[in-house]
């Protein structure tokens, strides 16, 4: 039975989602925008659902925008921000920041408004250096994600956002990774959040921007009055009631889902690690998401790993096997001091909800036989194959 190793990348519809979407899609499929009856009620539909979004994250549900997902959310921020902001204000960002927020801030702020936070070597932003940063700077808003794609390390967000607060900076946190993994409520004190509904079981394509304020003009997709103005395009009503589902789901037993999770995930690592001496954990002293490995194999190309693991019927993901200096290429191994030749060694496994613990040590099993394999075949060497230019897998 195949085991899916890749949740950062994606997850499988849940059920509850799959079921809203379908009741959603046979009553409310009217477009929202028009005047009879049956459109009214899915314009009451859609509103009701900005209200259980804006209670589930502790905002008003005015400051909600549904969106096609996180990069259309970083988009959006920026793209709004580039307009209302005075020509020579600067924004700051971490160092590991998601693509679609550091590629959306540069093209529409100007590569030279948009500062780096650095993050220490465990991959976190210490509250200390941003202080420093906002006081040299005075940057008008800083960007940290909540929980990292790649290594799934969490980020003092509160603290960060505390911070802005005393200073009057604004926070965003792009949350694509944390929602539906960790509790959301606090999640409602940062001025901007990003979600996405694919990373919690809910479909692709949906997700969502808060607004610091319900009156801004923060609109990326121009055309009709849609989302109260703030993005043109008839809404995805199914879309946003499937991930509202999603959501839900995710959400219940989060506290015991965290900490059986995070024991099988522990475990998983204690058995590579032995088997495997040498292999190196990315991150593995900082606070994490529970279901997120990052590891630097101590040798043979990630691909190779991947591709063997695959026949095996264990989805998993590869670092970063660039070796052409492209910037992009696994930012945050790179970030955490990994050398280029390490890059091509990093694979991350990033388990589910309902990943067993069977799961996770048939993974571990799998990769001892790999290991074995690709060791008889290659007599051990270390993986620094002629491999050219592999694209990161962590533009997910
Ligand atoms: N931000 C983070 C932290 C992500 O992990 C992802 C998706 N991997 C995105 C943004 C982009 O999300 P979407 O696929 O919804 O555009």
């Amino acid at each position: 039975m195949p085991a899916y190793f890749d949740h950062n990348a994606t997850t499988p519809l849940h059920p509850a989602a799959r079921e809203a979407w379908l009741q959603a899609s046979d009553r409310h499929w009217h477009n929202a925008s028009s005047l009879y009856r049956e459109a009214g009620l899915t314009s009451q539909a859609l509103e009701a659902a900005r209200e259980a979004l804006g209670d589930l994250l502790g905002v008003e549900p005015e400051r909600v925008v549904f969106t096609s997902g996180a990069t259309e959310s970083n988009n959006a921020l920026f793209a709004g921000l580039s307009k209302c902001l005075p020509p020579d204000a600067v924004v700051a960002i971490s160092a590991i920041e998601h693509p679609s927020v550091r590629e959306a801030a540069r093209a529409w702020l100007g590569r030279g408004r948009v500062l780096e936070i650095p993050v220490d070597p465990q991959g976190i932003v210490q509250p200390a250096i941003l202080k420093a940063l906002i006081l040299q700077h005075g940057p008008a808003l800083v960007s940290v994600m909540a929980a990292n794609n790649e290594s799934g390390v969490l980020q003092p967000w509160p603290e960060l956002r505390e911070l802005c607060r005393e200073n009057g900076v604004h926070f965003h946190t792009d949350a694509a990774q944390w929602m539906g993994k960790l509790p959301a409520e606090a999640l409602g004190t940062c001025n901007y959040i990003t979600g996405s509904a694919h990373k919690f079981g809910g479909p692709k394509g949906t997700g969502f921007l808060v607004l610091a304020d319900a009156a801004e003009s923060f609109p990326l997709l121009l055309g009709g009055p849609q989302e109260h103005g703030h993005r043109a395009g008839t809404e995805n009503y199914p879309g946003i009631a499937a991930m509202l589902a999603a959501l839900k789901a995710a959400n219940q037993n989060l506290g015991e889902t965290s900490l059986k999770q995070s024991r099988y995930r522990d475990a998983f690592a204690a058995q590579m690690k032995q088997t495997f001496p040498g292999l190196r954990i990315i991150s593995a002293g900082a606070p994490r998401l529970w279901n997120t490995v990052l590891m630097v194999m101590p040798r043979h190309d990630n691909l190779k790993w991947l591709t063997r693991l695959t026949r095996r019927g264990f989805a998993i993901s590869t670092g970063s096997a660039c070796s052409s200096g492209k910037e992009g290429s696994s930012v945050v191994v790179q970030a955490l001091g990994a050398s280029w030749e390490e890059l091509k060694r990093v694979v991350r496994v990033s388990g589910g909800w309902d990943t067993s613990e069977t799961d996770w040590r048939d993974l571990a099993g799998a990769f001892a036989e790999v290991g074995a394999e690709l060791d008889e075949g290659g007599k051990g060497r270390a993986g620094t194959s002629s491999n050219p230019v592999m694209p990161s897998q962590f533009w997910d």
